[in-house]
């Protein structure tokens, strides 16, 4: 059994931060997290963290502050720090540019320098949350990102994320940090955040169903409002995904690397094989111009999606497919969950989800 002390330092409450945890916690470390106060009853948000609170240590504090960051590294004296903690979501980084950067620039910044102040360069390795974000997508589908793709960031989060990754290897390179970026494509969960487009679509399939079952003859059915349906991503599942984060910090030296499955897919064969899931077959409803506008329930004619060009981003990234061949080698890291699979948690996790609220 391991038993390295082990600060999971930051964005511990959010989708990879508590698969992490568990992860960690089956290979023995003891964990350590910090998350910041919210206006929640328990103070911090507690919902993917509850089957696992007793067994970590949380600490309450934000990224942005540099001076909590120094403390707790002085009293834990981490062997491995796991900064995962962002403003991560697109969308909102063009809402809100100057959180985001403050959040994923700065803090990625204060927890590098809070290192060097403490004195663990050669004691701690820091694993950095990169991202597919950072190379803006390709305009063609199914055109392989590696490591050695050019980076074209395309939204405040990408172009915040993009310092975040050249600040670890400044850091490695003028200070000697042990510190990887991991550049990872999409990976989803039934714990994804409820702004994102896959969780939105797993709801609206999980509503559409119900709705079904409680008033089937209603004339106005919950209406699921996507941007739109071409744009195409390489979707894994978080579990595997964290795994991948754990084994880049085992290797013998840091070297930054991409995590994908080398699968690409549609929006709109997700929103298929969700309302699928659910027993719902679709049919696309489509404008003058070709392009989809809408789609209905075979079985009822009912309208259960369309398309709404006020949620479209300020700039799209239309696809984006990781070759994640070093990872492979090097690593020994596969997939291993298949995108079925992964639509079906996240479509049954929201249908009980929605059965316990109402
Ligand atoms: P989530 O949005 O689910 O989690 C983000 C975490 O950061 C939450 O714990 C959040 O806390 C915390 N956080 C936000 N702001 C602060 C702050 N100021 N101080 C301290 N903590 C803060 O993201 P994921 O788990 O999906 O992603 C983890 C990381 O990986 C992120 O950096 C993300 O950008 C990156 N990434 C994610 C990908 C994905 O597809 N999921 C793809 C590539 C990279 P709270 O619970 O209070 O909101």
């Amino acid at each position: 059994m391991l038993t390295v002390e082990f600060a999971q330092y930051s964005g511990i409450t959010g989708q990879d931060g508590s698969y992490l945890a568990e992860l960690l916690l089956e290979k023995g470390y003891r964990v350590h997290g910090l998350a910041r106060r919210n206006a929640s009853q328990e103070g911090i948000n507690m919902k993917n963290l509850r089957s696992i609170r007793s067994k970590i240590t949380i600490h309450k504090g934000d990224i942005t502050d540099p001076y909590i960051l120094v403390q707790l590294l002085r009293d834990i004296q981490p062997h491995e720090i796991y900064h995962l903690a962002a403003q991560s979501h697109v969308s909102q980084s063009f809402a809100t540019p100057d959180h985001t950067f403050q959040v994923n620039m700065t803090g990625t910044l204060n927890l590098l320098q809070a290192v060097m102040v403490c004195g663990l360069q050669s004691k701690t390795r820091i694993y950095n949350a990169a991202t597919s974000e950072l190379f803006g997508g390709t305009t063609t589908p199914n055109t392989m990102l590696t490591e050695h793709s050019p980076f074209e960031p395309k939204s405040p989060y990408a172009i915040s994320k993009l310092a975040a990754y050249w600040l670890v290897r400044n850091y490695r390179d003028a200070h000697g940090l042990w510190a990887v970026n991991g550049i990872l494509f999409n990976h989803e969960s039934a714990r994804r955040g409820f702004g994102f487009v896959t969780m939105r679509i797993a709801r609206g399939a999980a509503n559409h169903a119900l709705n079904l079952l409680n008033s089937p003859d209603s004339s106005e059915p919950p209406l699921l409002k996507l941007a739109g349906v071409d744009m195409a991503r390489d979707w894994g599942h978080a579990r595997d995904y964290v795994r991948g984060i754990w084994m880049m910090l085992q290797q013998d030296s840091p070297r930054d690397m991409l995590v994908a499955t080398g699968r690409q897919r549609t929006v709109r064969v997700f929103v298929e094989a969700a309302f699928g899931r659910v027993g719902v077959a679709l049919r696309w409803v489509y404008g003058p111009d070709m392009k989809v506008t809408g789609a209905v329930d075979t079985n009822t004619g009912q309208k259960v999606l369309q398309i709404d060009s006020s949620l479209e981003r300020a700039v799209e990234v239309p696809y984006l497919l990781g070759d994640s061949t070093l990872a492979r080698e090097v690593l020994g890291w596969e997939p291993t969950i298949p995108f079925e699979t992964l639509v079906a948690e996240m479509v049954d996790s929201e249908l009980e989800r929605l059965r316990k609220d109402t």
